[in-house]
């Protein structure tokens, strides 16, 4: 049988970033230093196959403090808890290990700053996330307010125009967000912005990198979790892009075969918390199909690294 012609055009940068990376090498560490189990906060990176590959280690994963034993350690996500949570913990006298992402921990910061300043805080975010939940945990109740689109702008009710500064979720889609933040100066021309974006390099990088072979593809693969946020602003970016086809798959099975019908190049990238592992067996369900030609496209290289706490670098 001949096999028909397909390009894959492989963005990069793809795939896990600094934040995840580190994330997961905590819970490593900690299963090392204390052994099983070792409970972690919420799904410590949004991607099933990392999480299942954990548990099988002796990871136990749960959603609230209340959920761990005082004597185990614990682990929070690198999307960030509220103030609360740590402090329980501490009341608690338990051992918990903070995989908040550095880069969460700065937006974090900048929310204390603002606050300590007087101004109250415009969230541009995704309700319900845990990234989100974490950042206005860190101010009092009131004190942020959280906006998802330009039309909620429209809707805010500040307690004072004037003193007001925005922060946003580090996975936000950049151009979104930059008509968002528009309309917020639009309407508040005093409102303190950050000194440097908070949308992640890593999310950045990967949103250019999809628009960069967004005009030579016929379809785009972004493989990630369905609560993926920066896995699912890939999919809008390459359909802002013109990919008419745009489709999140968690791995190969996944992928709508006859809904890539007729399809001569395809773009396939993949959200921060998803591995390569998973980039590997897409390209071979292609292999396997067609007579595949495979060409990486590079818009940025990434050498940022995080240092694990040093809870984890000492003896036990
Ligand atoms: S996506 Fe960005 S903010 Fe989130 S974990 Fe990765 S580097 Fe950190």
């Amino acid at each position: 049988m001949t096999l028909s012609p397909l390009t894959l055009y492989l963005a990069a940068p793809r795939g896990f970033c600094a934040g995840v990376d580190r994330a997961i090498k905590i819970v490593e560490m900690a299963l090392e230093k204390w052994g099983a189990p070792v409970y972690v906060r919420h799904e410590i990176v949004h991607n099933r196959y990392v999480v299942e590959g954990l548990k099988a280690r002796g990871a136990v994963f749960v959603e609230e403090l209340e959920d761990c034993p005082d004597d185990r350690p614990v682990i929070f996500s690198a999307h960030g808890v509220p103030k609360a949570v740590p402090a329980e913990a501490a009341r608690r006298e338990m051992t918990f290990v903070d995989a908040t992402c550095p880069l969460v921990s700065k937006v974090h910061i900048e929310a204390e700053r603002h606050h300590a300043a007087g101004l109250q805080m415009v969230m541009i975010g995704h309700e319900g996330h845990p990234e989100t939940l974490g950042t206005m945990g860190q101010l009092p109740e009131g004190e942020v307010l959280l906006v998802e689109t330009v039309a909620d702008v429209a809707r805010l009710e500040p307690r004072d125009p004037g003193k007001l500064a925005y922060i946003t979720q580090t996975t936000l889609s950049v151009d979104d967000t930059a008509a968002i933040v528009a309309a917020l100066i639009a309407r508040f021309p005093a409102i303190v912005g950050p000194a440097k974006e908070d949308i992640c390099y890593a999310t950045t990088n990967r949103q250019e990198a999809v628009k960069a072979i967004a005009p030579r593809i016929d379809a785009l693969l972004v493989i990630g979790a369905p609560n993926s946020s920066n896995s699912r602003r890939l999919v809008e970016v390459g359909q802002a892009a013109g990919c008419r086809y745009a489709q999140l798959v968690q791995r190969a099975a996944d992928i709508d075969w006859r809904a890539l019908d007729g399809a001569r190049a395809v773009g396939v990238t993949a959200g921060a918390s998803a591995p390569e592992v998973l980039v590997d067996e897409v390209v071979q369900a292609f292999r396997d199909r067609h007579d595949l030609t495979v060409e990486t496209v590079e818009t940025a290289q990434e050498r940022v690294e995080f240092k694990v706490p040093r809870i984890l670098r000492e003896p036990a």
